[in-house]
């Protein structure tokens, strides 16, 4: 399977300055390729390949007066850069097909986008020094943080400029599955608004502080920058700490997700998510919390953790009621207003916690034995054993079906 590695770059400022050319290049080629594109099919032209793009754009433009600054960048760049375009315009054509949710066509990059980035591949003849630098053509050695290994030797590495001014080196690596000790545990699990997930067994998962120190020291920054006046020099300088809180919030929030994540596939030898169709929740008013939650970056790190680790992965699809069908008797017992924390089935008498309620069912919904237990407040009345009923024991009377909570 394939993994995404990223590791910090520390380049010195002559190694910045061709990077910012290198950006600036790609940039101006794959909106030069854009424009071609768009000015044939509005004129009803055939669609420009590729191939005859590339001479256009690249070849022949270093020979121009007004784009003879290209060759100051490693062509692979450039060409990676078409290959984006390209990407770009199969989804374009594939969501009119239908096949991937409807979107625009391909955007103009500009220079003040939140992320600039170009890609070398194999053909560019990058390296990693022997002194652990990467050697990238037309830039030079760059100093690498190695915060962790790489598995095998990466044939591409993208390089990345963000928000907050922080530069990265991404792999795309191939890796062996790695197995894990079998577990006898399986977990069902919701992802909520209350609380960031709830498990089956019954626990609740909150975020964690660190995160929201991060959200409160971003919400400062905001409110910082839109009391500066616009066009001025410290409303510049609010611009980068506001990026600077946005990646630290980003940062933060990778780092709980992978601890969540890893630690529910390491005990666990099959995890059920419910599929949430994220993108319909965001367009309401949830979706600032859905946003902030980032669920669907949670549930694709599962999903590969589960795959890396030899562990069970299932999503169950939306149209399983998991928050109207009671976990104890099966019974659909209609919807709840999302006020409702706590309900009591009209079947069989069960008090049960909405969240551990509905990740017992998303469990079962994938087939997973686990204990249904940690749903319920309050079993319903079962008739009670004889002898047990009107017992007393140390003077205490035994109610039937309420355990010591
Ligand atoms: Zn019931």
């Amino acid at each position: 399977m394939q993994l995404r590695y990223s590791f910090r770059l520390y380049p010195n400022g002559p190694q910045r300055s061709a990077l910012a050319r290198a950006f600036g290049c790609a940039r101006v080629v794959y909106n030069d390729a854009l424009r071609a594109r768009e000015t044939a099919r509005a004129a009803g032209g055939a669609f420009p390949k590729t191939g005859d793009l590339s001479k256009l754009l690249i070849t022949e433009a270093k020979l121009t007066e007004e784009r003879a600054w290209l060759g100051e960048v490693s062509s692979v760049v450039l060409q990676q850069s078409l290959r984006d375009l390209d990407a770009a315009y199969r989804n374009f054509f594939d969501s009119l097909k239908g096949k991937r949710p409807r979107m625009g066509t391909p955007r103009f990059k500009s220079r003040k986008d939140n992320r600039q980035a170009v890609r070398f591949t194999a053909n560019a003849r990058w390296k990693i020094t022997t002194g652990g630098d990467l050697s990238l053509p037309k830039i030079g050695d760059v100093r690498v943080k190695w915060s962790r290994n790489l598995p095998s030797v990466p044939s591409t590495v993208t390089v990345i400029k963000d928000a907050a001014g922080r530069y990265f080196a991404s792999f795309v690596v191939e890796t062996e599955p790695v197995t894990l000790a079998e577990s006898d545990q399986a977990v069902g699990i919701d992802l909520g608004l209350g609380h960031f997930a709830v498990l089956s067994d019954g626990t609740k998962i909150d975020a964690p502080c660190f995160l929201r120190r991060a959200g409160k020291k971003l919400k400062r920054a905001q409110q910082a920058l839109s009391r500066k006046a616009k066009g001025s020099n410290n409303r510049d300088k609010a611009r980068v700490k506001v990026a600077r809180a946005h990646a630290q919030v980003a940062d933060a929030r990778r780092e709980f997700h992978h601890q969540l994540s890893t630690r529910l596939i390491r005990d666990n030898q099959a995890v059920a998510v419910e599929d949430l169709a994220v993108k319909g929740l965001a367009r309401t008013r949830l979706a600032k919390s859905v946003h902030d939650a980032g669920w669907s970056a949670f549930v694709t790190m599962l999903e590969y953790k589960a795959a890396k680790f030899g562990r069970g992965f299932h999503r169950i699809g939306r149209f399983e009621p998991t928050s109207q069908v009671c976990s104890q008797c099966g019974v659909k017992d209609g919807p709840k207003p999302l006020h409702i924390r706590v309900w009591e089935c009209g079947a069989c008498g069960a008090v049960l916690d909405r969240d551990i309620n509905a990740a017992v069912n998303v469990a079962k919904a994938a087939g997973l034995a686990v204990s249904a237990c940690g749903a319920r407040i309050r079993p319903g009345l079962i008739p009670a054993q004889r002898g047990e009923a009107g017992t007393h024991r140390d003077g205490q009377p035994t109610v039937v079906g309420i355990p010591g909570l």
